[in-house]
């Protein structure tokens, strides 16, 4: 602690993200791509013109957005982007959610929420999941002081279809929703295209999870131009947006590859219902997922027991040391035969 530091970072309690382990582990905890980006990838970085990085990036990264615009079936204007999801939303929360009422968000969903409140001096307000542990939309207020939540939700992978997000949209109309989609392409409902009805609706989304791109750092939003034009006065000049000049060529090959992409996201919902059955038959509990991961416990083994088993064994999974989510864990879908050793170890273990 220092005396140095605002009191908002005093209280804060940072966010701590899954272990990136520097020895060959199966690494199932922070919810990465297990298949390579598409191949375009490759050929843009190998052929990439060095002289471009001389200069600075288009001041409004047109082409990139020109691309995700056409990809997401919107015009430019409604697309903004930036180094990362994360880097989107805390634009966000700058832009929108410093209000005199407080933001409501579901008590468990993405983690970093909580962060950017204390950061950004947001107050918030939770609400428990429904009894199915689904983001219960009911409960929030029509006057919230903004609403956000992941849908499909993390880390239990639930996902609200379309006329369900439309149902909230139309009560708080006078609030701005944010929908994080950070896993929507693994079998969720986008909402983008309930934006063209309303102005309050934020999407976000990134190309770390279904494009493989976590490395790169690229996410975006999209909504009204009233919103974008918001986040547009809030970002940095040349640095979160536009994106670097080599991110954008790197992000227009992978959305240019569209096979690749199904193939993917395919291969990791099939991966992951297998999983789920297999998982099943060991007697855990698994959640359904729309997502690249699973929730999962177990009622006869001590989750935190079974991470440092799995752990031991050379696979990293995610375990939560929190009241509500002590018992169980998120497995990140990776390829069959990582699955196949997990499921191994967990026979061994819960045998
Ligand atoms: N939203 C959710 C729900 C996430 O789980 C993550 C990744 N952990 C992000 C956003 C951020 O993704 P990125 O910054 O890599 O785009």
């Amino acid at each position: 602690m220092s005396k140095f530091w605002s009191p908002a970072v005093r209280e804060l309690t940072p966010y701590v993200p899954g272990e990136q382990p520097r020895e060959r582990l199966i690494k199932l905890n922070t919810n990465e791509n297990p298949y390579p980006p598409a191949s375009g990838v490759g050929t843009v970085l190998r052929d990439y013109p060095v002289d471009h990085l001389r200069l600075y990036p288009d001041s409004e990264s047109r082409a990139l957005r020109d691309a995700l615009a056409a990809d997401l079936g919107v015009e430019r204007k409604h697309v903004f982007v930036g180094n990362g999801s994360d880097e989107v939303l805390a634009l966000a929360f700058q832009t929108f959610f410093c209000q005199a009422r407080p933001l409501e968000m579901p008590a468990i969903s993405y983690s970093f929420y909580p962060v950017y409140c204390k950061l950004y001096g947001v107050e918030r307000r939770t609400h428990p999941l429904d009894s199915q542990w689904c983001v219960d939309l009911d409960a929030f207020s029509a006057d919230a002081g903004g609403i956000i939540f992941a849908n499909p939700n993390a880390p239990t992978g639930h996902g609200h279809g379309r006329d369900a997000i439309a149902g909230l949209l139309e009560r708080a109309k006078e609030s701005v929703v944010l929908i994080d989609e950070a896993y929507v392409d693994f079998g969720g409902e986008s909402a983008v295209p309930l934006m063209a009805r309303f102005p309050n609706l934020l999407v976000t989304g990134t190309f770390s999870k279904s494009r493989s791109l976590a490395g790169l750092r690229l996410g975006y939003a999209v909504g009204s131009q009233e919103l974008i034009e918001g986040l547009e006065r809030v970002k940095n000049s040349f640095n979160s947006y536009p994106v670097d000049s080599l991110a954008s060529a790197v992000a227009i090959a992978s959305l240019d590859d569209v096979e690749h992409f199904e193939a993917c996201r395919e291969a990791v919902i099939t991966t992951r219902e297998r999983t789920r059955t297999r998982l099943e038959k060991l007697g855990f509990q698994v959640l359904p997922s729309q997502a690249n991961f699973i929730l999962v416990n177990h009622p006869q083994f001590d989750a935190a027991q079974l991470f440092l088993g799995l752990r031991e064994r050379g696979i990293l999974v995610r375990h939560f040391n929190t009241d509500v989510l002590r018992d169980y864990l998120r497995i990140t879908i990776g390829t069959d035969d990582e699955m196949d050793s997990l499921v191994e170890t967990l026979e061994l273990l819960c045998g």
